[in-house]
């Protein structure tokens, strides 16, 4: 089993840090790791927050400290460069989750010329400079219009796509994350994205992100975009988004199990 979306942040770059994390996984049968870090953590990638930091003063605060924190690429590439001559009992993969806004096409693809990384996940953390998944700034469904955010979230959600700059798209549904569950028909959208996925080679990630780190009740996407993903045969990849070692591989045996029943029910 994979887990595919695993962050190494808050430790530091060394081969034990690595290790923990490899403990955990072989406890779980997962064979094979993406390790990622979040753009905002590098001084090279602060473009990407020009808007988020202008849309209010929570988010400007939450930004200008990641900045005086932030470290240059080269600390992480170098650390990848060393792990990739050691031998480890599983796979291992290193890349980058970018914040995706379509203002900083040219920016990301300066990015991900600046190394050669096993893969770049895009992710949709802001809607138009809302960064709408922060615990600190919670929000509730009936003050906003849901049907116009989740349009919104998907439309961002396929230009990434068609961007043609990623390897896969990361937890398609974290605008649920203070339990605003997408009430319409969201189907057609759902088979655009699929369809632009596998013409772009990307996978999915089945993310049990959302479950671990807000205690999201639904696991991993919803059934019809499941459905729309396996009907168009898209790679699906099963992701914690772990932060700590304790966390990898965390309910991608429970995804693994809702990604085979729904194959079978699909004719897959
Ligand atoms: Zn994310
Ligand atoms: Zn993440």
């Amino acid at each position: 089993m994979v887990d595919a979306h695993v962050h190494l942040e808050k430790g530091s770059y060394c081969i034990e840090w690595i290790q923990e994390f490899i403990q955990y996984a072989l406890s779980r049968n997962i064979n094979e790791i993406y390790f990622l870090e979040h753009t905002h953590i590098f001084k090279e990638c602060s473009s990407l927050y020009d808007e988020m930091s202008c849309y209010n003063e929570y988010q400007n605060n939450w930004y200008r400290k990641k900045y005086e924190n932030a470290r240059p690429l080269k600390e992480y590439t170098d650390f990848i460069d060393k792990m990739k001559k050691e031998r480890f009992p599983i796979k291992l993969k290193f890349g980058l989750e970018v914040c995706y806004s379509p203002e900083h096409i040219k920016d990301i693809e300066n990015i991900k010329n600046m190394y050669s990384f096993d893969f770049l996940v895009g992710s949709i953390h802001f809607i138009d400079g809302w960064a709408f998944s922060h615990k600190k700034q919670p929000w509730r469904k009936e003050n906003y219009n849901l049907n116009y955010l989740y349009k919104r979230y998907y439309e961002l959600m396929y230009e990434l796509v068609e961007s043609n700059l990623f390897s896969g798209l990361a937890h398609p549904n974290s605008l649920q994350c203070f339990g605003a569950y997408p009430i319409g028909d969201y189907y057609a959208e759902y088979n655009k994205i699929a369809r632009a996925l596998k013409e772009n080679n990307m996978y999915i990630e089945e993310s049990s992100g959302l479950a671990i780190n807000y205690g999201d009740t639904e696991l991993g996407m919803s059934g019809k975009m499941l459905k729309a993903m396996i009907l168009q045969n898209v790679q699906i990849l099963t992701a914690s988004d772990a932060h700590i070692p304790q966390d990898v591989g965390k309910l991608i045996c429970e995804m693994n199990d809702l990604i085979s029943k729904a194959e079978k029910e699909y004719g897959r």
